[in-house]
């Protein structure tokens, strides 16, 4: 019992740090409702009882007195009428600030809707990609779209809850003060109801927790069918995936199925057992105490009121439980993030002078020792181009992702123009870079805002179009967009499921070029052309030569012919460096052999 008081007390403060004091105000509101409802029960007192025999009858207590007094100076007395009117009256106020209560807790859950949603939308902006990575996509979407919404109904019957817990305290206080015995009776009766129920709180809360989990392993399913839709109806194994969905809505319908019964069962023995408890308590008032039943009429009805308050309380406990995992769930995940946010620098950086110098780095994805790049050192001049070559899996896209501050090296330094990375203000260096990675990014939008990232109205500016229609040039893509009919107002569907491989590569590349960065890191960002598209595309990115830093992972070799420097990694370390001629003078090194295989697959 007061374990769950703790728990609700906690969860009440777990609120106040996403709504801050406002929280209180409805409780206010439940206390003057509760005050009403008491006052005007009381009233009733006046009604019963004559008058002309108060003060005379033992049965008489401070609280009556002070009701008649009260009624008395408000020259009340004589007209039943008046009392009749006068408790009408209160019950309409009683009436208006429940609706307050309610209108306010309404209010509250907006907010706290709005600020959860975009609270967690800005923090998922923030978190280190190692967070990022160790989570599936059914967390994040399920964390954002769905469990807010069930933190909000947590919010709401925590709310009730509070409310009804106010209502009971003043009416059994009210009870307890007009007829102590029957009061103190009262009062045992509903500790014992509530304890009753408490088992079933904890498995309802459970439930809760469980189907938090499970809604989120069910929206993974779904988004990977989705996303790998074409492969999986093309293959016939939709029905593979199918199995583990079903799976998980069978449990969700478990888990919903049984929370539903047993609210169910809560709310048909509640009424059964509250009026056997007041038969009880009326038996032994009337057989045991040998009282007469008309001075404690006016308590039974508090004390009716307040049962059936407290069988509220207890429901809308039940109610808190059920959702309260989804908050739980929230908060967590914010705790998470705030311990994977990414570390920032304080220095500002806005251009590249000297050169970006990998310093004796080591990296692993797991922080295990087993590291994916090895003890890499190497520079990378401002205004050459470089590149990296390897077999797959040898760290090429690794060392990219250090180079734009993703991977955070676990022993080393990386150096951009004499500052360590750890100081440098992300955003600041990552403003200057294209990144055209390995996984073609398309987002289902025209193509002019696929190009133009939302920069601008490409439609109304000019400037913005014809700057947009120069990457595309550059990029290649220029023709193609124009025997669209639609042109650049082309709508490219989901992850450019309208597009060709080819053509959603060169339309992430016009991205990147539109951004006139001056770092520009491509990772075999041509592997899905044509040869003759590649070497369009090739000749504009070196044609960039001298004016921008180019780094590039090569897939077909012939390609890095005039880069002005070369690396080759193989393993996570860094075997071999030069230029294309130094490279290919040495028969035996591992860039000719490479270029061997090559030139014959190619043959
Ligand atoms: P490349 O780009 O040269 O083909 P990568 O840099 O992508 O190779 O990968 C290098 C190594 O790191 C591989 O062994 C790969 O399995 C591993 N790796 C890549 N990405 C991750 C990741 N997100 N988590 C764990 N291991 C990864
Ligand atoms: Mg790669």
């Amino acid at each position: 019992m007061f374990k769950s008081l703790k728990d609700i007390l906690n969860y009440i403060k777990l609120f106040q740090t996403y709504l801050g004091k406002r929280i209180y105000l409805v409780f206010i509101f439940s206390l003057l409702v509760a005050l009403l409802e008491g006052f005007g029960i009381l009233m009733l007192l006046p009604l019963l009882e004559n008058l002309d025999s108060l003060g005379e009858s033992e049965e008489s207590n401070a609280l009556s007195i002070a009701i008649f007094n009260f009624v008395n100076y408000l020259g009340l007395s004589d007209s039943t009428l008046s009392i009749l009117i006068l408790i009408s009256v209160i019950f309409l106020f009683k009436g208006l600030f429940a609706f307050c209560a309610f209108a306010y807790n309404g209010m509250l859950m907006g907010r706290l809707l709005k600020g959860l949603k975009a609270q967690l939308f800005d923090s998922y902006s923030k978190m280190n990609f190692s967070y990022y990575t160790s989570k599936d996509s059914g967390h994040f979407t399920n964390l954002i779209n769905e469990q807010p919404i069930r933190a909000l109904n947590a919010l709401q019957q925590l709310t009730i809850f509070g409310g009804q817990l106010i209502n009971v305290i003043a009416l059994m206080s009210l009870a307890l003060i007009m007829a102590w015995e029957f009061g103190l009776m009262a009062v045992t009766a509903g500790m014992l109801m509530i304890y009753l129920f408490m088992a079933l709180n904890n498995y309802v809360r459970n439930l809760s927790r469980m189907t938090a989990n499970e809604n989120s392993n069910l929206n993974n399913w779904i988004i990977q069918t989705l996303q790998s839709y074409k492969y999986l109806s093309a293959t016939n194994q939709i029905k593979s995936l199918r199995k583990n969905v079903i799976h998980s809505i069978k449990k969700l319908t478990g888990f919903q199925v049984k929370t539903t019964i047993a609210a169910g069962f809560t709310q048909s023995v509640r009424e059964p057992i509250a009026v056997i408890f007041i038969m009880l308590i009326i038996y032994i008032q009337i057989y045991i105490f040998n009282g007469k039943i008309e001075p404690i009429f006016v308590a039974i009805i508090l004390f009716y009121r307040a049962l059936t308050a407290a069988l509220q309380v207890q429901s809308f406990f039940q109610g808190t439980y059920q959702y309260i995992g989804s908050m739980e769930l929230i908060n967590k995940e914010f705790k998470n993030l705030n311990l994977n946010r990414i570390e920032d620098g304080e220095n500002d950086i806005n251009e590249l002078k000297k050169m970006i110098t990998l310093q004796n780095i080591s990296f692993s994805y797991d922080s295990s020792d087993d590291y994916q790049l090895k003890d890499i050192s190497l520079n990378i001049p401002a205004l050459s181009s470089v590149a990296f070559v390897g077999e797959s899996g040898s760290g090429k896209s690794t060392i990219l992702d250090v180079i734009t501050l993703l991977n955070e090296p676990n022993l080393g330094n990386l150096i951009i123009d004499d500052l360590d990375s750890r100081s440098i203000k992300k955003e600041s260096w990552r403003q200057m870079i294209g990144y055209v990675s390995q996984e073609t990014i398309i987002f289902d939008a025209t193509i002019g805002d696929n190009i133009s990232m939302w920069s601008g109205d490409y439609k109304k500016n000019k400037e913005i179009e014809s700057k947009i229609k120069e990457a595309a040039e550059k990029a290649n893509i220029l023709d193609f967009i124009n025997n669209l009919p639609d042109g650049l107002d082309t709508n490219v569907g989901d992850r450019g499921v309208l597009l060709s491989g080819g053509q959603r590569q060169r339309l992430f590349i016009a991205r990147e070029l539109y951004k006139n960065p001056l770092v520009l890191i491509l990772d075999e960002a041509t592997s899905a052309l044509d040869t003759s598209s590649e070497r369009a595309i090739q000749q504009s990115i070196e044609s960039l030569k001298g004016y921008i830093t180019v780094i590039q992972v090569a897939h077909r070799l012939s390609t890095i012919k005039n880069v002005d420097l070369i690396y080759v990694l193989k393993n996570g370390k860094l075997i071999e460096k030069g230029t294309y001629k130094d490279l290919t003078k040495d028969q035996d090194s591992n860039f000719s052999k490479m270029i061997e295989l090559q030139s014959l697959s190619d043959s």
